[in-house]
């Protein structure tokens, strides 16, 4: 089992890999949110713990772009005692349990070792908006049961709207979201593959499901949310 410990205090840190590796786990460190992005999707963990406050992009962050990148892997949040908001809004970016600071160890390992046991489709599931359905871990995409093909681009991209559906998202956002964060956005390159995904999602189903907001971005219907 191997377990990714995303934490800037060096001796926290040290203190979680020396008590996991002595527990028999494989235990990487990350000090900062970014190196946890690539080292999350270069190696594939079982479990990664991932501490709330963190220099650079915070925890919270950090989840919600390896959720957006379809990411399935158990993450478990460890927040300040008096962080409630925090915690919530950790596990409604996708985190899958926090624990509390100061935790008792035997606790972390035990339910690092319980997230582990879970199969994958346990974990993240399959996104629905409407009759449009959507797998992030196989990029599979489907309306009304017919396949659509699309590029890892467009997937991601579509990833985010159906996160996040019923929201307004700036193209500033969308990119950040859908693209590699380090990079410069051409906020076109959002208006070319909203149409991409247009032509894919919407057009030869007959509905309209991306909407343009002038002047401030794209939002995907929520179909169950309008309905009420
Ligand atoms: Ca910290």
């Amino acid at each position: 089992m191997r377990v990714l410990v995303v934490e800037d205090e060096r001796k926290l840190a040290d203190l979680l890999q020396k008590g996991l590796r002595e527990d028999g786990l494989l235990v990487d460190v990350a000090t900062r949110g970014e190196d946890a992005l690539w080292m999350a999707t270069a190696t594939r963990y079982d479990v990664i713990v991932l501490d709330l406050m963190l220099p650079g992009i915070d925890g919270l962050e950090t989840t919600r772009r390896l959720r957006d990148h379809g990411l399935r892997t158990p993450i478990v949040i460890l927040t300040a005692r008096d962080a409630v908001d925090y915690r919530i809004a950790g596990l409604d970016v996708g985190a899958d349990d926090y624990l509390t600071k100061p935790f008792a160890f035997g606790e972390l390992a035990a339910r690092l070792r319980a997230l582990a046991r879970r199969s994958p489709a346990e974990r993240t599931p399959a996104l629905k908006v409407g009759d449009l359905d959507f797998d992030p871990a196989t990029r599979r995409v489907r309306r009304r049961g017919t396949d659509i093909a699309l590029t890892t681009k467009e997937a991601d991209l579509l990833g985010v709207f159906m996160r996040h559906a019923g929201e307004l998202l700036s193209r500033t956002c969308l990119a950040e979201r859908a693209w590699d964060a380090t990079k410069d956005h051409n906020s076109n390159v959002i208006d070319v593959y909203v149409r991409y995904l247009r032509d894919k999602i919407d057009r030869p189903f007959g509905v309209e499901t991306i909407e343009t907001v002038r002047g401030a971005g794209y939002r995907l219907r929520d179909a169950q949310r309008e309905s009420r």
